[in-house]
């Protein structure tokens, strides 16, 4: 039963910003400001310099979903004209860019912590 729980917590990390080992504390403490490890397991965030790098890659995904739609609505909803509507999407990044380094890195550590359980 414990186990189960604590399963659903580690799950639900990404969404509720927690850590994905136990599923207790936050990653960020601010909006752009995260804590260095875990205060409940110890669990590290940033495990060595440029670990963040693959958070880039998470980023880059995260900002195809968040551009696409927005894309396909200005050129065959709107029938605006491609430069227009990749200067609407360019805009859109820029607006959503706390969100999208929040979140890639939030998916990052999960996505390290999942394949490190599994090495
Ligand atoms: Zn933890």
């Amino acid at each position: 039963m414990e186990n189960a729980l604590k399963q659903n917590h580690q799950e639900g990390s990404v969404f509720r910003n927690r850590c994905p080992k136990c599923g207790e504390t936050p990653i960020f403490k601010g909006f752009y400001s995260m804590n260095a490890k875990c205060s409940a397991c110890g669990n590290v965030y940033e495990k060595e310099s440029g670990y963040f790098m693959g958070a880039m890659m998470a980023a880059y995904f995260l900002g195809i979903v968040a551009i696409v739609p927005t894309l396909v609505l200005c050129i065959f909803a709107l029938q605006l004209e491609l430069p227009t509507a990749l200067i609407i999407a360019g805009l859109q990044l820029v607006v959503f860019q706390p969100i999208l380094f929040r979140y890639s890195r939030i998916i990052w550590i999960n996505i390290e912590h999942k394949l490190s359980q599994k090495a």
